[in-house]
């Protein structure tokens, strides 16, 4: 059965002794007593120092992205191997910011999830519509899509290694949070359309993580919707009182 998971993704913040700092910061203010599962993202340079820090604690580590490539002439990337050797098991793919302003389609995506549970790492899948096309009331044929082109290749049993996120990028950053009737919504169409696919097991043993402004005020309201399994967060990852704030409030 699918249990709550808090995940920061700390974007391209935080150098060395900044990473550091906020990991000691996380140790002494996240909680222990949760059953939430907590991962932070840092960025690539600090993810092994990261994996290091945190080995006797409750918090795992994420990369944000990686290659679909085995290896190989990619200058400035990384490979799900690489992440595997230095203790990362789990990789954020397919977020708003790599699919718009790195160029990442759905068919990338597809390959990066696949070349990552080749690996057997998890994927936390990111996926959700824009602005203008909820404006045109698109967001449900757009999410499904990147649903289906992003994830309904693999077979029933790889599901066990995929977290869903569902981040509006109308949200993403802006301050805007889709409300909490609005996640719903959408996460529940997400899950309808992964038991059409997969059957109810698999729907109801995926989570599905909402994205998009979660700060410690609106976390609770958000998290208390029955298809709402916890959050991907963004920029209130960066502050420890914030994120643990939030983790509370999932749990
Ligand atoms: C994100 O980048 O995944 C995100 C949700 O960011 P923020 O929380 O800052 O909107």
């Amino acid at each position: 059965m699918r249990h709550p998971i808090v995940a920061g993704n700390w974007k391209m913040n935080k150098n060395a002794e900044e990473t550091e700092d906020l990991l000691n910061d996380l140790i002494n203010q996240l909680p222990t007593d949760k059953e939430v599962e907590i991962i932070v993202a840092p960025t690539f340079i600090n993810l092994a120092s990261a994996v290091e820090h945190l080995e006797f604690t409750n918090i795992s580590v994420a990369a944000q992205n990686m290659h679909q490539a085995e290896n190989g002439a990619f200058t400035g990337e990384i490979s799900a191997d690489m992440l595997k050797s230095i203790g990362v098991h789990t990789v954020i793919l397919g977020h708003s910011e790599r699919r718009s302003l790195f160029g990442e389609t759905d068919a990338i995506i597809a390959a990066k999830v696949n070349q990552a549970l080749k690996y057997h790492m998890r994927v936390i899948f990111c996926f959700g519509e824009e602005l203008k096309e909820r404006q045109e009331k698109q967001h449900f044929a757009v999410v499904e899509n990147q649903l289906r082109n992003g994830l309904f290749q693999l077979e029933a049993t790889a599901w066990e290694n995929i977290v869903l996120a569902y981040e509006p990028v109308w949200a993403i950053g802006t301050g805007e949070t889709a409300s909490p009737e609005q996640a719903q919504e959408m996460h529940e169409f997400i899950r309808t359309t992964i038991r059409q696919q997969y059957g109810q097991e698999v729907a109801d043993n995926t989570a599905i993580l909402y994205g998009g402004s979660v700060k410690p005020d609106n976390a609770g309201e958000i998290f208390s919707k029955p298809d709402v399994d916890g959050g991907l967060i963004g920029g209130a990852a960066l502050k420890a009182a914030d994120f643990a704030a939030i983790v509370n409030a999932a749990g």
